[in-house]
């Protein structure tokens, strides 16, 4: 009995298959054109909540390093540190090495600002020839070196005025 039982239950399962398979020789085929044809651009009929590429908010980051301490595999590398650019700290630089990113959105979700300022846009043409290009940097290096000058200055002159108040007292 078991044996009947058996094989009526892989032909009807075979039979469910199929009955997907061929409802699909009844309806008009669907056919994306990508990327010249389109009706709409792609990132525009992606779904809410879509994965593309991390991307960084520098303006309303505020240099506290959740997002780093948050990712299991160290994508990302910033530094805050005390300028007279603002107060708070100054983001010096925000790389992420997207080549290692698995898209987990634990960063995201450690973010306090609202909305976050470590987010995930809709790009996905990331293919590059140079892995290295696969470090996204947010600051540009000519910017990294001119934050990093005002924040040794800084440090410098508190040095200078700790100096000088020592000095005063004794
Ligand atoms: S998505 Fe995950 S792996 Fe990628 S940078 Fe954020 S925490 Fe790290
Ligand atoms: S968690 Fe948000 S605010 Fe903090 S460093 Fe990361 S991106 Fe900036």
């Amino acid at each position: 009995m078991g044996y009947f039982k058996e094989i009526w239950n892989t032909a009807s399962s075979v039979f469910e298959g199929m009955v997907v398979t061929f409802s699909y020789l009844f309806k008009d085929p669907i056919t994306v054109q990508y990327p010249d044809r389109m009706e709409r651009p792609l990132e525009e009929t992606l779904p809410e909540g879509y994965r593309g590429t991390l991307s960084v908010d520098i303006e309303t980051c505020t240099s506290c390093g959740n997002c780093m301490r948050a990712c299991p595999i160290d994508c990302i590398d910033l530094k805050g540190a005390k300028t007279e650019r603002k107060k708070g700290l100054t983001l010096i630089y925000f790389n992420i090495n997207i080549a290692k990113c698995m898209y987990c959105n634990l960063c995201v979700e450690a973010c306090p600002t609202k909305p976050s300022s470590i987010f995930f846009n809709k790009s996905f043409e990331g293919s590059t020839s140079s892995v290295m290009d696969l470090v996204l940097k947010f600051v540009p290096d000519a910017e990294v070196r001119i934050r990093q000058q005002e924040a040794d200055e800084l440090e410098l002159k508190k040095q200078r005025e700790a100096a000088v108040a020592a000095e005063a007292q004794g």
